[in-house]
Parts: structure tokens; C-alpha cells; sequence
């Protein structure tokens, strides 16, 4: 087999051929060439087969690592003229368009992926980027993947905080219970970081939420008092369990309080 074939499938990338392969100092370097003859605007997948001229724009982007060595796919691209976008260079079917990002969809991915389970500067060693670059690849693809249908059918949430920078910080988190998913969150921990959460679900989709769990703090139950009366107020398991381990009696803000089985209401 030869070695632009054996690169080729490594890779796993559709629509390409590997042309060439470049070995530096840590550096490997893949030259690929589109399969397709047919131009396609990276905005609106309209196709065309007529090239808007003979320049052709040398482009690079990070891919996944190749054992030790950071890995660069390059590509020669044409430019089409598009009706909705007009001269603009052609998309090509592992990453963005050009000028939107220097890494390859996968890269991008698991940067993302990498981020949820490590902490940020572990991540930046790790995949060999910079600190800014991970931000900012979080951002496009939270973008893009976000479901825009998350707050739809929402009827039993839970609210809580969490710190980060050493309890410096706080992130409000809404999660659906019925999927497990998070469908909400917002920098800090008071009754004003749920405002854009009741703005965006507007006044209907609030209306059907007939349960919120939450800790024993009076900032999220104002909230919900103020801006989804029809939920019942529920105190979760954890920070019950947590108080009743730190306090010999019953606090009397639980008094009166349901405590939220998510089990049991996901069986149900
Ligand atoms: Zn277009």
C-alpha cells in the first residue's frame, strides 16, 4: 500500500485524496485534493460547476494528532460566486468555512469533549493550543450543535449553582429531569440569573413547568415564586441529605417543603 493510501484511510475524511505527506520536526504536513468537481458555497450548499476564477487559495487546518506529530491538512481551493453569498471560496467537508477556523471539525470536537471532563489548561497541554483558541472553539461549536428545541416540553427542571475559580464564580444550571439534559445556564448564582431563562422560554412554555428542585437558598425559590407560580417548589435529595448530615435537627426552612424523587418521576 502506498503511503498517501495508508494516510488517507488513517484519516477517515470523506470527499478527499491525500496527494502528498510532509514530515518536519513534530510537524506532519497532508496535502489533500477535493474528489468532487462541483463547487459548493460553505453558507448555503449551493452547487455550481463554474469557477469564478483561476485563483486558488492554499489553506491549512489543524487535524488530529498522528501519534507524536501535530498534524496540518492542506487543500488547494477554488472560488465560486455564489447568488445568496457572492465570491466566496469553496466549502470543503471537514471543517468551517475558510476563514471561520483553522481546525478541522474532529479537532474541534474533541477540544470540546476534551473541556467537559478536564480543566481548561490540561486541555491547552494536552491538544497543543492556546488558551484563548480552546474558548474559542467552545464557542463555535456550542453554537452550532446547541438544540435550538431544548426548552420545549419542559415540565420538571432542577436549578443549582456551581463554583469555579475557587468558588470565586458561580454558574446557574437549568436541567430538564425528564431528559438529564442542561438546558440552561447563566454566570452567577442569584434570582437574576434565571431572568433570561423565563425571557427566553416566554410566558406559555413557563406555564406547563409544574415542578422546579432546588437547594435550600431563597434565591432560585423567589424566582420561580415570581416568575413560574404554577411550579411547586421542591428541595432536592443532595442538599437535603447534605444539610441533615451537617445539622442534628430538621432546618425550618424545610419544613413544608416536597422533597423532588427525579426517580421515581422518571419512572412514572
Ligand atoms: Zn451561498
Amino acid at each position: 500500500m502506498r503511503a498517501t493510501s495508508l494516510v488517507k484511510q488513517m484519516l477517515g475524511l470523506r470527499g478527499v485524496t491525500v496527494t502528498e505527506v510532509l514530515l518536519g520536526s513534530g510537524i506532519l504536513v497532508i496535502k489533500l485534493r477535493l474528489t468532487r468537481s462541483s463547487l459548493v458555497c460553505p453558507k448555503c450548499s449551493y452547487v455550481t460547476r463554474a469557477c469564478y476564477d483561476t485563483r486558488t487559495l492554499d489553506s491549512r487546518w489543524r487535524h488530529l494528532d498522528m501519534g507524536a506529530h501535530q498534524t496540518w491538512l492542506s487543500c488547494q481551493l477554488r472560488r465560486l460566486r455564489c447568488p445568496t453569498h457572492g465570491v466566496i471560496t469553496e466549502a470543503v467537508p471537514f471543517a468551517r468555512p475558510v476563514g471561520e477556523s483553522r481546525f478541522t471539525r474532529d479537532f474541534e470536537h474533541l477540544v470540546v469533549w476534551a473541556t467537559a471532563k478536564m480543566d481548561k489548561t490540561t486541555v491547552t497541554r494536552l491538544l497543543r493550543v492556546a488558551w484563548r483558541t480552546v474558548g474559542t472553539i467552545c464557542e463555535r461549536v456550542v453554537a452550532e450543535e446547541l438544540n435550538p428545541n431544548r426548552l420545549d416540553d419542559l415540565f420538571v427542571v432542577g436549578v443549582d449553582e456551581i463554583s469555579f475559580r475557587k468558588h470565586h464564580n458561580y454558574l446557574t444550571l437549568v436541567t430538564n429531569h425528564d431528559s438529564g439534559k442542561i438546558v440552561y445556564g447563566a454566570e452567577g448564582k442569584k434570582a437574576k440569573s434565571l431572568d433570561e431563562f423565563f425571557n427566553d422560554l416566554g410566558k406559555e412554555r413557563t406555564a406547563n413547568i409544574k415542578a422546579a428542585t432546588m437547594d435550600l437558598g431563597p434565591a432560585f425559590a423567589k424566582a420561580f415564586r415570581e416568575k413560574a407560580p404554577n411550579a411547586q417548589i421542591c428541595l432536592d435529595p443532595f442538599h437535603v441529605v447534605k444539610v441533615r448530615h451537617e445539622a442534628p435537627c430538621i432546618p425550618a426552612v424545610m419544613k413544608g417543603h416536597r422533597l423532588w424523587d427525579v426517580a421515581a418521576s422518571q419512572r412514572s
